[in-house]
């Protein structure tokens, strides 16, 4: 079946037109007053709606059934009907994608000078106007510049800026926007209706949905949903669903289940599911992509949400399961997934990476957070830092509490040497401090800033990590505690005992950049010890691709 639907229902009159409400008005009032300008640009996305509002613009110039320009053309009379049909002599349909060239230009110029074989004006249409090369510009701008009284140009285009601003000058630019949704499924409705159509109303919504603001596209997707709609039952949001290559919202919404349940095996199993059923991993990444970020708007305002009820409704349930930085997290991995995905080599292990790191993105805290913590290691009082994390999240509380560590053990002895007094706790953090930034132990300086400092009343530290920090494991490690026994001997002239916890009521988790850094071997050792792929590597197969070190906070 044809596109019968697109061409029956394609707006004859301003009436019609939906969604360019602004645009629509603009023009009609420049006909009652007789401001009529000779050159126009309408952009905006394909299917919008700019030469279909440019042949209707044609028509009331050029309506036989009115002594001038009207902002209601008869729609019956020869110029209107000839106009509809597109075989009007004196309204050119210029396809500037195809007819690129100096010599069209240079043809249109000639025809532009004569006057109207028939009608009131001559009408110029250049359909995808950017696509014209520069020579046709410049012989275009020669006409503008000095236009007829009978000639008018439409230029559509979907790229505006692409037009020399020489031209840009002497239009009148019109910036058509994409059609809202309630309008496009409003438009979807009636046509059933008056087609007879049984349909879901879940069914015109996906449609819309699908649409992106695209009236052509809707209309081009409700033809293919009636030939595709089952003769008995009508149209159904599944067959529509089918017709798409969609996903069930509900299947999307179980993997975002398993990334909030922190359910790893659950998430991979989810997805090995969908992709056996014959699911592409960019649409299983294209619709999550979109769960995501409607999520994300429901965190923000619910009523800019759109698309099915169903779907807006599960939105905002999913956008109470996690924290706006996670959701903008998901998204960069998401669109990042996609961009690997393009490029079709590997399509399932892209889709897996990103889910699993969608995962693991909810147990980190962000560089940025990490480093704003940190401040400027020279001003740094003696305030036990890290403390500002506390709370920050609830997702890991109540984690068990799990010691990592006993007593230092780089030959450390516990007790004050004879003769040197201990010093307070806040002198006694920011001396061990100031003493491994002088043996130019930065890293460290940072690793162990993110755990509390307690001293007790015998002068041993405890440094207490949230649950699941990974720093912990770290600074445990024979040769980073042999480099802190060194900077306490130094600083406080004793060594003492040193333990390393973590506490789930302590900061939560902070994976900064600098723990790769604070370990000894290549980056791609360094990386094998790091906390959080041992971690991963018990939910799923890893190896190292590729290291990268980043820059290190207060330096
Ligand atoms: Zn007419």
């Amino acid at each position: 079946m044809p596109p019968v639907i697109a061409r029956r229902y394609r707006p004859q009159n301003f009436e019609d037109v939906i969604g360019q409400d602004a645009i629509v008005r603009t023009l009609r009032n420049a006909i009652a007053q007789g401001r009529l300008a000779h050159g126009y640009i309408f952009s905006g996305h394909r299917g919008i709606g700019k030469t279909t509002v440019a042949r209707v613009l044609a028509k009331c110039l050029n309506c036989r059934s009115f002594a001038g320009p009207t902002a209601a053309p008869c729609g019956e009379c020869e110029s209107c009907r000839e106009i509809r049909d597109g075989n009007a002599v004196d309204v050119l349909e210029i396809d500037a994608a195809s007819n690129r060239g100096i010599d069209e230009i240079r043809s249109l110029r000639e025809q532009v000078r004569y006057r109207p074989a028939r009608d009131r004006y001559k009408f110029f249409i250049l359909d995808e106007a950017h696509q014209l090369t520069g020579d046709a510009f410049n012989a275009l701008l020669k006409t503008l510049e000095e236009p007829p009284e009978w000639a008018v140009f439409v230029l559509a285009t979907t790229e505006p800026e692409a037009l020399p601003a020489t031209i840009r000058s002497r239009c009148q630019h019109f910036a058509f926007r994409a059609v809202p949704f309630p309008l496009l499924v409003q438009r979807l409705t009636q046509i059933c209706a008056a087609e007879k159509i049984a349909a879901e109303p879940e069914a015109l919504e996906l449609i819309g949905e699908a649409g992106e603001g695209s009236v052509r596209d809707a209309l081009s997707l409700l033809d293919q949903a009636i030939t595709h709609a089952d003769l008995h039952e009508g149209m159904t949001a599944e067959s529509v669903r089918a017709l798409l290559g969609r996903v069930s919202s509900g299947r999307i919404r179980e993997l975002l289940s398993c990334v909030q349940k922190d359910d790893a095996k659950g998430l991979l199993t989810a997805a090995d599911g969908l992709l056996a059923a014959g699911v592409g991993p960019a649409q299983i990444c294209g619709q999550l992509t979109q769960a995501v970020r409607n999520a994300l708007v429901a965190q923000v305002d619910a009523t800019l949400l759109e698309g099915p009820e169903a779907e807006r409704a599960a939105a905002q349930e999913e956008a109470a399961w996690f924290r706006e930085e996670e959701l903008a997290r998901f998204l960069q991995i998401l669109l990042r997934a996609a961009g690997d995905l393009r490029h079709g080599q590997q399509q399932r292990l892209h889709l897996e990476l990103a889910l699993v790191k969608m995962l693991h993105a909810r147990r980190l805290t962000g560089v940025e957070e990490v480093l704003a913590s940190l401040g400027p290691v020279e001003q740094e009082g003696a305030a036990p830092r890290g403390s500002g994390f506390r709370g920050q999240d609830s997702v890991r509380a109540g984690r068990t509490e799990r010691v990592v560590t006993a007593p230092m053990a780089a030959g450390g002895d516990a007790t004050p040497a004879p003769g040197i007094a201990s010093p307070a706790p806040g002198d006694a953090t920011g001396a061990v401090r100031r003493a491994l930034e002088g043996m130019g132990k930065t890293a460290l300086v940072t690793l162990v800033q993110g755990a509390e400092w307690r001293w007790d009343e015998k002068g041993g530290l405890e440094l207490v990590y949230a649950a699941g920090d990974g720093r912990a494991a770290m600074v445990s490690q024979p040769n980073i505690r042999k480099d802190l026994g060194a900077a306490c001997l130094k600083a406080l002239g004793r060594q003492p005992e040193v333990r390393v916890r973590t506490d789930a009521t302590a900061a939560p988790t902070v994976v900064a950049a600098e723990e790769a850094v604070a370990l000894p071997g290549s980056p791609e050792e360094r990386a094998e010890q790091h906390p959080l792929l041992r971690q991963l590597r018990e939910q799923v197969p890893t190896h190292v691709l590729r290291t990268r070190t980043l820059p290190t906070g207060g330096q």
